[in-house]
Order: C-alpha cells, then structure tokens, then sequence
C-alpha cells in the first residue's frame, strides 16, 4: 500500500504548483519532512493548509518529485493511470493513423500530465522509461495499466535512474511475446532498425522525427554530408536518401560501425560508398582541416556530457569551440544544423552561442530553420525549460 504524507509548499512555489506547474522543486520544501522511501504519495498543502495537488516524491536532478492532480478527490490508482494513458493515445491519433511512421513517443512524463514516465512506441512494442525510484514503485499499476489500454506485442522498460550497478545485468523485457531484435519501424517511409532489449538506447531517437525529415526534403540533395555524434548513422540515412551524394559518419563508440551500416543496409543504401568512421569528433576536426576536407552539410548532435579517455565535454561549456571546429570545414553557403538536448539552457542561450562562435571566426551566417520538439513529445507553451531539444539550420554565408 502506498503510503501518503503530509508535506507544505514554501512561497512562492505554492503560486507555481496552484497555476499548474507540475515539477516539486527541491527549495520548495524542507527536506526534514520528506518521507524515508521514494514512491509515497505527497498530499501538498500551501502554508495556510490549503490543499494544492496530490504528487509523489521522486527524485530526479530537476526536483523530489511531481504533481499528478489538483483534484483533492482523485486517488492515484489503476483508474487513474489509464485514464491519462487514454488521453494522452487520443492526442496522438494522427501518429497512429499515419501508415508512413510506426514509432513516436505516446506519453511524455509531464507533458501529459506524470512527470518521471515516458512510454514510446515502436509497431505495437513498448518502451516505458522510468525516470526515478520513486516513479518506478508504481510499476505493477501502470504495467496493469497500459496493458489494459493498448494492443501490445511486448512492453520493455529502461530505468533511466541510479539503480546501484543492478542496470547491466537487468533484462528490459517486461510482458507479452519478446520481439526478435531488430524489429524495423518506418519513419516517414524511411526505415530504421531498432534493438529495446540492448542496453540505454534503440538506435534511433525519435525526437528528431522532424529534423531527420527536413534534411531528407531540403538539405540533401547533391551535397556531401557529414554527420558528427552520428550514433547508428540515423540522420546519414535520411541525407542519403534525400540524395546526398556522399555522407561521413563520425562516432567514437565502436558498436557505431555495425550499426550505421545495418541502418543503411535496411534502407536498401551501399554502405561501402558511405564513409563510417570510429572516431574522437575532435580529432576528426583536425583530419579534415589537415587533408582539407569541406563539407555542404553538417549535423552537430553531440551528448550534452562525454567522456572519452582524451577529454571531458559538456555542451553548456564546450558547444562555441565545437562549432568554431564545424565552421572551419563547412563550405561557403554550406548548412550546419546545430542540435543540443541538454535541458539546463534554452533556444536564447544556444544562439548566443551560435553567434559567438560566428563571431569568433568573422564568419556571417542566417539561421534558416528551428525545430524543437516534435507534437508527440507534447510539452506544455508555458513551461519551456521542459522543452529540452533545440535544433538550429544555420546558413554559413561566406
Ligand atoms: N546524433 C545521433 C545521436 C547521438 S548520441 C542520432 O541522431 O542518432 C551521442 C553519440 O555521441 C554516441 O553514439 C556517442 O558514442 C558519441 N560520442 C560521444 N563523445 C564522442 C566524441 N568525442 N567523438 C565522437 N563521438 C562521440
């Protein structure tokens, strides 16, 4: 049985929830009065005892726990649960109507109203994230849930929180009939071949939806690409096809090879006129300038923190150098597309950067398009910190 306690909300934080913001900061409370095990239900009052919302404490770096109702009379149950699965499948219709895209995100933790619980969709297979300890204890109820709400081949989970070294050993599977990985989901008739019983990621980050479809309509077509951080070569495939004459794929983790290769193999593209490259990005900066190799396009989508045995990264610090390196070997009039997901800095924040590495090389630029995330990460207008993904197309005019 979960329990629930009493916890006070500190001014002016009590004005954020009461309005609808969904996230229970850390400052918000006094941490005294926290309760031992993550998982219990917070009943959350403002000073004056008056009641603002029902939440459960979690902890994640961006607070100890989120809102999940201010209605005082709806219990956190399977009812509950499935009732915002229902909502949150209605919202997205469109997604399941469209024959050409098999995977999309159908629930998006705060978004659609449960901070800490992402559920996405791969052709009738489903990946839940559980962002923290707290969230996770719910786990029997959401699964009763979700299986009640959707026709499923198999559901697998990603616990996206410290779980103490246990991770590795852990099988994603969680009911249903396992899938025989890789299963192939299409993206805008483009196919991808996807693993969600093989550590962290999938293969594919389906937040880029949108992005991958631009480069494919507007920014391939006879030019030579070069995707960085390429991972399994998602955003290399679409220029291919887009009709890039050449794509460079550049990643330093060694599975890199076998995956962008399978990408391109599922897509019916000779991977052998492709350029794979296990590599460190920076070192693949000082190859090309040496060898003098310019690029018509090029993709920036680096992790928000690396590190490899060379250097530490962080893009809140290192995204100006990284695009000072990108510029020296984009061509006149060339595209560079400048992706960021770290969540700690917004769109303002990421062109000012853009504009101080242009600066800093006295090079012009126009930026031509921006993305940030697609309608079935649904985010809500008001609160744009949770709107993590910003993705700039910038022109380099000389
Ligand atoms: N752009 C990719 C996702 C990138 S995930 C896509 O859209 O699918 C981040 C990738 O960066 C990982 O595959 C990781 O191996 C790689 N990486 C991290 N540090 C790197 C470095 N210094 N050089 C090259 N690749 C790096």
């Amino acid at each position: 049985m979960t329990q629930t306690i009493a916890l006070q909300i500190n001014n002016p934080f009590s004005n954020q929830l009461k309005k609808g913001y969904p996230l229970i900061s850390k400052d918000a409370v006094d941490a005294r009065h926290l309760p031992k095990e993550e998982g219990a239900l917070l009943r959350l009052t403002d000073v004056h005892n008056r009641f603002i919302g029902t939440g459960y404490f979690g902890l994640q770096n961006k607070g100890i726990g989120w809102v999940l109702t201010t209605d005082a009379n709806e219990n956190i149950d399977k009812a509950y649960f499935i009732k915002k699965f229902k909502k949150a499948i209605q919202n997205r219709e469109a997604f399941f109507n469209d024959p050409h895209t098999t995977a999309f995100r159908i629930f998006n933790g705060e978004g659609d109203g449960i901070g800490g619980l992402t559920i996405d969709f791969y052709d009738s297979y489903y990946m839940v994230s559980w962002y923290s300890a707290g969230i996770y204890s719910f786990k029997e109820t959401v699964y009763e849930a979700l299986a009640e709400t959707v026709n499923y081949k198999a559901i697998y989970e990603k616990k996206r929180f410290d779980t103490k070294g246990q991770y590795m050993e852990q099988d994603d599977f969680v009911m249903g009939t396992p899938g025989e990985f890789p299963i192939i989901v299409t993206e805008n008739s483009m196919n991808y071949a996807v693993n969600l019983n093989d550590g962290a990621m999938t293969g594919i980050f389906l937040d880029q939806r949108e992005v991958r479809l631009a480069i494919r309509e507007r920014f391939a077509e006879g030019k030579n690409m070069l995707n960085t951080f390429s991972y399994t070569g998602a955003f290399s495939v679409a220029a291919a096809l887009g009709g890039a004459v050449k794509t460079t794929s550049v990643d330093v983790a060694k599975r890199s090879l076998a995956k962008t290769i399978e990408q391109f193999s599922v897509n019916s593209i000779d991977y052998e006129s492709q350029d794979i490259k296990v590599m460190d990005v920076f070192n693949y900066f000082k190859y090309a300038q040496r060898h003098n190799l310019k690029f018509d396009l090029v993709v920036l989508d680096p992790p928000s923190f690396a590190r490899t045995k060379e250097r530490t990264f962080s893009t809140a610090k290192d995204y100006p150098k990284l695009l000072v390196d990108t510029i020296a070997i984009t061509e006149k009039n060339g595209i560079i597309v400048a992706s960021t997901n770290n969540a700690s800095f917004g769109m303002k924040k990421f062109k000012s950067f853009i504009d101080q590495a242009f600066k800093e090389t006295k090079t012009r630029y126009k930026i031509v398009e921006e993305y940030n995330l697609p309608k079935d990460f649904r985010a809500s207008r008001e609160y744009p910190e949770f709107n993590y993904l910003k993705v700039v197309f910038i022109e380099k005019l000389n």
